[in-house]
């Protein structure tokens, strides 16, 4: 690995952030049409001791404000005592796709595939160079918040390199009950930090436009988790009831256009052979069942009840020891977070019972006597086998 170029994490703007001291810096990214300067708003926290210096971001994609929401709550929690080490927040990394409430650049370009960037590229690429520079630049280690795609919501889970010692080190402290493991896609800010020495660990959770309570409890609790677990805080971890490390994922596709009834939620567990939607014409006629291929867990779904060939539905993950994880969740106080989040990811779909005769099936029958839609679809089994993952 090539020696990384670092800037010191407590000098900004030629001035030094002192221990125990906070600052708000503009970080310039680019200029507008009328040549006025295109600032990023970063907030510097700094602990009373040396430490490790961790940047957490947020609406690298520009609709993806979950993260917003949690980097705020981060700014004002009052009981957010940093001992020791550099956290660096990042509200909003894509400025010109969050002002016009999109995903993506004016140009059209994805920012979170054009790490590390270049001083002569597009804006897209200028502006991930600024970011990769100053803010990467500056750190050891990095949490980057993203929620699901539009018309779509995922369960909280992070996802990261296992194969890198930090990241996992990030993945298992966060403490999400799902973990995914991948790189991530090329250039994107996750595979290219890490690549470059500085560990980056991804949260995907809940939707684009909103700021969900759940998802905000959820995140603001890993990243204090991952701060203990780096000895900036003194404040004890959270832990999770279970972590599940999901190897293999599939997006389960409609065979059918019509609309889509579900019969699982984010969160979810299922087990093979099971249905997990029923596509129906608008008379509520002609249904097809879509079935779990393998034992699997809701990581994310389409919130969009219509539906047509090929569109993606549910998106499972692959869990091994189902019995462990339903005695587990079985347990389950419904006011425990994991029950909450739960609760509240489910109110923006509508679940329903399977009819009898679907919900009588067993894995054995719907593997041999009839198709299974799910499984039907032979793809690459990737966390990335859609274009607009998270
Ligand atoms: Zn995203």
């Amino acid at each position: 690995m090539k020696k990384r170029k670092r800037k010191p994490s407590s000098i900004w703007d030629g001035e030094e952030v002192l221990p125990g001291e906070s600052r708000r810096v503009q970080l310039n990214v680019s200029e507008s049409y009328s040549g006025v300067n295109i600032p990023i708003p970063v907030y510097v926290r700094r602990g009373l001791r040396d430490g490790p210096t961790i940047f957490v971001t947020a609406a690298l994609h520009g609709d993806e404000i979950n993260g917003t929401g949690v980097v705020r709550e981060l700014i004002r929690d009052g009981t957010l005592n940093l001992t020791a080490g550099v956290l660096i927040l990042v509200p909003v990394v894509n400025v010109f796709g969050f002002d016009r409430h999109m995903r993506y650049l004016p140009d059209r370009r994805d920012l979170n595939r054009c790490f590390p960037g270049s001083e002569r590229g597009s804006l897209a690429s200028r502006t991930a160079r600024v970011i990769f520079e100053e803010i990467i630049g500056r750190s050891d280690f990095g949490i980057d918040l993203h929620t699901a795609a539009a018309r779509r919501t995922n369960f909280p889970n992070v996802r990261a390199d296992f194969r890198n010692a930090g990241a996992k080190r990030l993945a298992e402290s966060f403490g999400c009950e799902l973990m995914m493991v991948g790189r991530g896609p090329d250039r994107s800010l996750r595979r290219e930090a890490t690549g470059a020495g500085c560990p980056v660990l991804l949260f995907e959770a809940g939707e684009i436009w909103k700021v969900e309570p759940s998802i905000v409890a959820a995140a603001v609790r890993g990243v204090k988790n991952v701060l203990f677990e780096l000895k900036m805080i003194d404040e004890p971890p959270v832990e999770p009831p279970y972590q599940l490390l999901i190897e293999r994922t599939k997006w389960i596709r409609a065979e059918r256009g019509g609309f889509l009834e579900f019969h699982v939620g984010p969160g979810d567990i299922v087990l093979r052979g099971k249905p997990i939607a029923t596509i129906s014409d608008l008379l509520g006629e002609d249904s097809h069942s879509l079935v779990a291929p393998f034992d699997g867990v809701v990581i994310g779904m389409t919130t969009l009840p219509a539906t047509s060939p090929g569109e993606p539905v549910v998106h499972l993950g692959e869990i091994e020891k189902m019995k462990r994880i339903e005695r587990i969740r079985n347990k389950l106080p419904e006011s425990h977070p994991h029950e909450r989040v739960t609760a509240d990811l489910a109110s923006s779909v509508m679940v329903t019972e399977p009819s009898v005769e679907e919900a009588e099936q067993d894995g054995e029958s719907a593997s041999t006597d009839q198709p299974i839609d799910g499984a039907a679809t032979q793809e690459a089994l990737s966390e990335d086998n859609d274009s607009r993952t998270g």
